[in-house]
């Protein structure tokens, strides 16, 4: 039996219409442009979270949380254990994502949840290795049977800025009948981001150094995509921020760290997130719905600061300029993931329960976006988010006092390294701390990349201190080492989608997957 948590539908579809999760994962975003939700969110009781859950290790609790939106039909359980298995034995640490408790250790229940110990330092990785997997083994049962030249092939585009590409590329290397192309401006990432994504010897992965800026490689991607006969000849992919697969595999997190903070029992908790699309927190936001007693999600953004503002006046509008700041990974216009949070808020609040009602609210939130480039919700909206949610936002110069506070007050560890993501986090943390006054709360601030994938920001801040050197201190050595290794580069001269067109054709054919 297939339960409603396990079919999907379109936040801007007021249709019957659902899907499977093998179509959502592969489709990723929705023909009419909305992203895909189960419109019935699972509930688990207390006695299975506290007598059950609260003693799994992090894959067990995947696996439990995952089964909730998969229907065994589409993934028999130990398929779904064992893509858990494969995604997770890539990390460092036993616990995957170990929280660091107490880390000013003066009783203000400050602890940090260390999430980038994947293989690329950084957040997006507990996604992006399972969503990896997934493809491939979505890919591999559809081609079973298949002769070779009959086989499905994925050609996955993308742009990054520097610090997501390297997260998909080692979620997708070594993928069968899965090829990647990420596009990067020249001379605009730092060396490291560069040695991350380019070292990688796999056949099926290539790096585009494109003479431009990252708002150029991002056009030619969305080109790309727009382009109905590459995209019939090559079945072009995406691996960005709207997969729904990367919200399920980041429920676990929270599951997780809540118990290892209270000591697996019922307590005062708020999360803490640095947030940018929408997609870290919106996590939290299920867990709490499926049942997990979460005092508040606590938004934290930078500069841009779009979510921050909608929740204090109930108006969601565009800037017109990006903000750069020192947490370039939160560096957004708008927040693409929210649009998921509105569905739900607009089926409680506004559409009596009514799904395909909520579906046509959100449509004309999301066609005043495109015309006016605002919109507006009912009150009733807002009081309903503030429910569960609360903001704040930091700026680039409390970003760098966060980092060199955490390293002088820090004591366990000592001489704690914040990167500027987390830095973020941990100055909304204190900032809730010194008002909420409640020495029952915990707080757990989520930290989202290792402080060496942002040098210069963390270099910034602490080069004063004596004693304090980047090398030693924050750089691991198997980040060094990168810089010995060789680079695969496919340097294109402009920034022009025909020429990026025919060096991905080029590439391929070497490739000869
Ligand atoms: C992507 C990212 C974020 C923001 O997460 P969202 O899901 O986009 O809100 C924060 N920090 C780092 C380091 C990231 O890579």
């Amino acid at each position: 039996m297939v339960s409603p948590s396990q079919v999907y539908r379109s936040t801007r579809s007021s249709t019957e219409e659902s899907k499977s999760f093998e179509e959502v994962v592969i489709q990723g975003l929705a023909a009419d442009g909305g992203l895909f939700i189960p419109p019935s969110i699972p509930a688990v009781s207390q006695e299975t979270l506290f007598g059950k859950w609260a003693s799994l290790s992090f894959q067990e609790l995947a696996f439990e949380i995952m089964r909730l939106y998969i229907a065994k039909e589409e993934i028999p359980d130990s398929d779904l254990k064992s893509l858990i298995q494969r995604s997770y034995s890539t990390f460092r640490s036993s616990d995957v994502t170990p929280l660091a408790k107490n880390v000013t250790g003066n009783e203000d229940n400050l602890h940090i949840l260390e999430l980038f110990h994947g293989p690329t330092y950084a957040f997006k990785d507990v996604a992006l290795q399972f969503v990896g997997n997934l493809f491939e083994y979505f890919l591999q049962r559809t081609n079973k049977d298949l002769p070779t030249e009959k086989r499905k092939k994925i050609t996955v585009v993308g742009a990054t800025s520097g610090d997501t590409g390297s997260a998909a590329i080692y979620g997708l290397r070594g993928k069968k009948d899965i090829s990647v192309f990420i596009l990067y401006p020249t001379g605009r990432i730092s060396p490291i981001q560069e040695e991350q994504m380019t070292t990688v010897p796999d056949k099926n992965v290539q790096t585009l150094s494109v003479k431009g800026t990252f708002d150029n490689c991002q056009d030619i991607v969305k080109a790309i995509f727009g382009d109905k006969e590459f995209n019939s000849r090559h079945n072009v992919g995406a691996v960005n921020s709207i997969n729904w697969a990367r919200i399920l595999a980041q429920m676990t997190y929270y599951f997780y760290s809540y118990f290892q903070a209270t000591g697996g029992k019922t307590g005062k908790v708020k999360f803490v997130v640095p947030s940018g699309n929408f997609g870290d927190i919106l996590a939290g936001y299920f867990a709490k719905k499926m049942g997990l007693p979460v005092e508040k999600l606590v938004i934290a953004t930078n500069e841009n600061d779009i979510l921050d503002r909608f929740l204090k006046s109930g108006t969601y509008e565009r800037s017109d300029k990006v903000a750069v700041t020192l947490s370039p990974a939160m560096d957004i216009l708008i927040s693409s993931n929210f649009e998921r949070l509105l569905w739900y808020l607009a089926k409680d609040y506004e559409a009596n329960g009514d799904s395909l009602k909520a579906g046509k609210i959100c449509n004309s939130w999301f066609e005043q976006l495109k015309t006016q480039g605002k919109f507006t919700v009912d009150k009733a909206i807002i009081a309903g988010a503030l429910n569960d949610f609360s903001s704040e936002r930091v700026s680039n110069a409390q970003t760098s006092e966060s980092i060199k506070k955490m390293y002088k007050v820090s004591v366990n560890p000592e001489k704690y390294i914040l990167d500027p993501h987390t830095a973020v986090g941990v100055c909304a943390s204190e900032r809730l701390i010194a008002t909420d006054n409640d020495k029952s709360l915990h707080y757990i601030s989520l930290s989202t990349a290792h402080p060496a994938k942002f040098a210069d920001a963390v270099n910034a801040a602490l080069s004063t201190y004596a004693g304090y050197s980047f090398e030693n201190d924050v750089l691991p050595a198997e980040l060094k080492k990168l810089s010995t290794l060789k680079k695969k580069i496919k340097l294109v001269e402009k920034a022009d989608k025909e020429l990026v067109k025919s060096v991905i054709e080029e590439e391929l054919a070497k490739m000869d997957l």
